[in-house]
């Protein structure tokens, strides 16, 4: 417990609810500096925890740690990841009330090291029952391999998560974990054929051609000796990097397929499909003198026709030509040499992203939910998804990376506030309104059907004839010209405004503004093959997985409501990761940068909402039970009503009528500051 004003000025207070002045984000930033300074990096604003990337390995994870808080509360011990991920299993346990713990922040701001801290939590401090043990290591060894071929090295974090994740863990009635479930998101399929300076591929690629024995790469048509000659892996010109290890990546890789249960050959291929990948990569083309698009090589199409079982000449075919129905007629026409290399590419895109699907279906059926136990068990589901992407240029993938978080802020205001005011009525307190913005109104412009955002994209892409990206532009200025939440770069009266390009809209998110360029928002969207090359993936990839159909931006939505959903249904907790600085370092503390991310985490907001209402809140018993040796009335044991116990045991610590309120069944604290008092007069009584 910190308390006294010395220990308070040096390391902050544990609580930002505790700051006296609780409306300044100058306050609220020097604590989190004030903290990280002392290698303080969680940080409470009640029960949402702030984390701030220390970039060095701290002494905090240990087993012992993890013992330390098995079983308190948050208020009785310093903060830490553990005591959330133990308040969460409590629940489960004495509640059965399925949890989840969303962890938002940027990228590199520490998202899947604390979902990877809250894992080992369980699977270290859950008991065990005796088949238990392998369904604990091949949730563990998940990680390895979903990193290996969704994760890669950006210039912001060396072992960034390029996908969104979504794992459920269950737990039978006794605690112990039993099955696991993953849900992936919008992989970033572009990163397979395109890597910006100083960034590379997914890892898996490396890791391959580092480390796989020689008979392999051999069988895989590989030649480690110059991985340079791989086009999809030069752009970023970056095939080595000093932090990572493709080579010890690749042992724990190998180690992770046979503990979740790929047997030799399901590893092959899906080795297959990365080698075929780097094969279409090095494909190229020409034009004759008639204009006509050809091939100019010959190996590559050889390997990747081998290597996925798919007729070579079939292939080639594909690759520059495409097929159209008009009128019920099928006709052949040719491709230009650009639109065979964007064949080439959404080709290679595809498998991937296909094959990744794969993967983490694989990985669902080796940690199968019981469903005999699914009556008596509960779940804890874990999300580590981007948070607010705004970067110099933001394109369609950033739209739907902000959205995906503007919903998930909407289902914070909606779980916290509504439950809050459902207990305070449920409780016979009154309730105070607390002013927040409610972001319904930007979800609506994004999703509403037929009107929103999302619907005019997918009614332009099914617009045969001239649509393109710019077309798509006025379409929603015509139709959200006059929203409060949408601009382009035409004012009302005619002039222009000069902070929205002319190829940009803007949106007034909940967090802040983004301008988002409309270049490729089509053909992202689309995401569509050419007829015949949709049919070579089928051929391909029959053993694989479905070939989904409909637009992108609607199969996210759908899929983000189906997430939203899973979420409602379950009790949550938040982790708010911020990264110090750009720079990879520990020690240093940009405040510009942090302030930055305080904004976009809307923490100032969530800070308001929990100081206006009440911050602690015990049923009877509980508080009773901790508290009954302040009182010598209480004390050793209240015989009468709970409530009157309660009741008695507060006047005597001369609780003001301001500073709390009684409940049918709960005590309800305003200032942290009260509880605090009382937990330092416990410590004195011991
Ligand atoms: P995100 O998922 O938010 O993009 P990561 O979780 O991958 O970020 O973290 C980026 C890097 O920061 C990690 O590879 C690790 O080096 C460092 N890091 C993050 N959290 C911690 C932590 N709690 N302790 C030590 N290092 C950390
Ligand atoms: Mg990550």
């Amino acid at each position: 417990m910190e308390s006294g004003l010395s220990a308070r000025d040096r390391v902050g207070v544990q609580d930002f609810l505790l700051l006296d002045n609780y409306t300044s984000e100058a306050a609220f930033i020097e604590n989190l500096r004030r903290r990280y300074k002392e290698n303080l990096i969680y940080t409470y604003i009640g029960s949402v925890l702030v984390s701030v990337n220390p970039y060095r390995e701290l002494e905090i994870y240990s087993k012992q740690h993890m013992e330390r808080y098995r079983g308190v509360n948050f208020y009785e011990i310093s903060p830490h990841i553990y005591a959330l991920a133990d308040n969460s299993y409590r629940a489960v346990r004495t509640e059965r009330k399925d949890q989840c713990i969303l962890i938002s922040g940027e990228s590199g701001a520490g998202k899947t090291e604390a979902s990877k801290k809250v894992l080992q939590y369980y699977t270290t401090m859950c008991p065990t029952r005796n088949n238990t043990q392998s369904i604990r290591e091949r949730l563990l060894q998940s990680t390895p391999v979903l990193e290996a071929f969704g994760n890669a090295k950006t210039l912001r974090n060396d072992n960034s998560s390029r996908f969104g994740k979504y794992m459920d863990v269950q737990f039978d009635y006794k605690g112990a974990p039993i099955g696991g479930h993953i849900l992936n998101y919008l992989l970033e399929k572009s990163r397979v054929v395109h890597q910006n300076h100083g960034e590379r591929n997914f890892h898996i690629f490396y890791q391959l051609l580092e480390s796989g024995d020689g008979a392999l790469l051999k069988r895989l048509g590989l030649d480690r000796t110059n991985p340079q000659q791989y086009h999809y892996l030069v752009k970023g010109n970056c095939p080595r990097v000093s932090s990572i290890s493709d080579k010890n990546s690749w042992k724990v890789v190998s180690k992770a397929f046979t503990v979740i249960g790929f047997n030799e050959e399901e590893v092959e291929e899906l080795l297959k499909v990365v080698a075929s990948v780097l094969h279409l990569g090095n494909t190229q083309f020409g034009e004759d003198e008639y204009g006509e698009t050809h091939l100019t090589t010959e190996m590559p199409i050889k390997y990747v026709s081998e290597l996925l079982g798919v007729e070579g000449s079939y292939l080639s075919e594909a690759l520059t030509h495409k097929k159209i129905v008009a009128k019920g007629e099928e006709m052949i026409g040719p491709l230009s040499l650009e639109q065979a290399v964007s064949a080439r590419d959404a080709l290679a895109k595809a498998i991937y992203g296909r094959t990744f699907t794969w993967l983490v279906q694989k990985i669902n059926q080796s940690l199968a939910f019981q469903v005999s136990a699914l009556k008596c068990s509960s779940v804890i589901g874990l999300l580590d998804i981007y948070g607010f992407e705004v970067f110099q240029n933001n394109s369609f993938e950033q739209f739907c990376i902000n959205y995906c978080n503007e919903k998930l802020q909407q289902l914070f205001i909606e779980l916290t506030l509504k439950s809050e005011q459902e207990e305070y009525e449920a409780e016979g307190i009154g309730w105070e309104t607390v002013e927040y913005f409610n972001n319904k109104i930007i979800c609506d412009l994004v999703e509403e059907k037929f009107k929103g955002i999302i619907a005019i994209l997918d009614e332009e892409c099914l617009r045969p004839g001239d649509a393109c990206d710019l077309t798509f532009l006025e379409k929603l200025e015509d139709r959200l010209g006059g929203h409060a939440h949408f601009v382009t770069h035409k004012l009302a009266n005619g002039k222009i405004r000069k902070a929205v390009g002319r190829e940009e809209f803007r949106l007034l998110h909940y967090a802040g503004e983004v301008n988002y360029n409309i270049n490729g928002f089509l053909d992202k969207n689309n995401d569509l093959l050419y007829r015949n090359l949709k049919e070579v993936i089928m051929m391909m990839i029959e053993g694989f997985t479905l070939l989904s159909c409909g637009q992108a931006a609607t199969q996210f939505k759908l899929s983000l409501a189906k997430l939203m959903d899973i979420l409602m249904s379950k009790q949550p907790s938040y982790i708010r990761c911020i990264k110090p600085n750009d720079a990879k370092q520990p020690g240093r503390f940009e405040e510009v940068l942090v302030r930055h991310q305080v904004k976009y985490l809307g923490l100032m907001e969530n800070l308001r909402v929990r100081r206006a209402g009440f911050a602690y809140r015990r049923s009877f018993e509980a508080f009773l039970q901790r508290y009954k040796p302040l009182c010598p009335d209480t004390w050793p044991n209240w015989q009468g009503k709970l409530s009157d116990g309660v009741s008695t045991l507060v006047k005597h610590l001369d609780y003001k009528a301001e500073e709390y309120k009684l409940g049918r069944s709960k005590i309800f604290i305003r200032f942290p500051k009260t509880l605090f008092l009382t937990e330092d007069a416990l410590e004195l009584k011991k």
